[in-house]
């Protein structure tokens, strides 16, 4: 029978192991039917996505670093060549120095403002450059926030700096793309944890506040965030651009710690 996302080509940028949202993310489109490719950063990468791929029937396992030019202009090219085109893109990628993800964001150093803002932000603008020249009306653009872009959150620091410029470039690409009939969406997720996640200081604490006080008293699983991928990336979403979809149980809405959360 006929599937959502049948005959839809997608490139997921940002496995890192089974844990990674962007897994979560390739799970639901190939279980809609889309066709993948991924790509990895470095050769420690490789080994542990190209069995990922495989499961989901996946041959186009290709090499990228996004803080480098040739490295996406390679990738991009080798998408071409394969496929000829591509339907959909999913950017699931950040980066921060460690030691800057504790302690007060006014002692961020500009060597690490500059590094996290390149890769978490500027790689999405590089991205769907090169990925829109090979898409149609219909195409589709997706990335990964965080609540951390509007509101202060522990520890979260020169992250959610960048993520705050990362929404703004959603909704400039969705207007500059928006006339080629192509969207560009974010979603902000509530905290999972994965590998980048354990970077940030006192997570556990932070998972667990969540699971406390969102309206739905628990916390979002890869699932969840991949389904609601899935709205984006396809006709569902056929109608939304340059929006930030919250898929975290509804904490964003909360201004106050209910009486029945209980004290942690
Ligand atoms: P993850 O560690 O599984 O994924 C992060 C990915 O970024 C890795 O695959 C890593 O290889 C990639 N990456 C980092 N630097 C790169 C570079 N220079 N070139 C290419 N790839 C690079 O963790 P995740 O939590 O799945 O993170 C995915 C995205 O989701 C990130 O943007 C993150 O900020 C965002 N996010 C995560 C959470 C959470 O709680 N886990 C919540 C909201 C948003």
């Amino acid at each position: 029978s006929m599937q959502l996302m049948d005959g839809r080509r997608g490139l997921i940028m940002g496995v890192a192991n089974d844990k990674s949202i962007a897994w979560g993310i390739a799970r639901a489109c190939a279980g809609a039917g889309a066709r993948l490719a991924f790509s990895y950063q470095g050769e420690a990468l490789k080994k542990r996505v190209e069995p990922l791929a495989a499961s989901v029937g996946s041959d186009l396992v290709l090499p990228c670093d996004v803080g480098d030019a040739d490295s996406l202009d390679a990738l991009f090219d080798a998408v071409k060549e394969a496929w000829g085109g591509l339907d959909f893109v999913v950017h699931a990628i950040g980066f921060s120095d460690k030691a800057e993800l504790r302690g007060r964001y006014v002692d961020t150093t500009p060597d690490n403002f500059r590094r996290t803002m390149d890769i978490s932000v500027y790689s999405f603008t590089a991205v769907c450059q090169r990925a829109t020249a090979l898409m149609g009306p219909g195409g589709s653009c997706l990335t990964m926030s965080y609540y951390g872009a509007e509101k202060v959150m522990p520890h979260y620091n020169v992250m959610g700096v960048a993520k705050a410029a990362l929404e703004a470039s959603v909704r400039y690409m969705a207007e500059d793309l928006g006339k080629d009939g192509i969207r560009v969406n974010a979603i902000s997720a509530g905290p999972i944890k994965t590998l980048a996640a354990s970077g940030i200081g006192d997570f556990r604490y932070i998972m667990k506040w969540n699971e406390l006080n969102s309206p739905l008293r628990r916390n979002v699983t890869q699932d969840e965030v991949g389904r609601s991928a899935l709205y984006l990336l396809s006709d569902l979403g056929s109608g939304v651009t340059g929006e930030v979809l919250h898929v975290d149980a509804g904490y964003h809405v909360v201004g106050m710690k209910a009486v029945d959360a209980p004290d942690i």
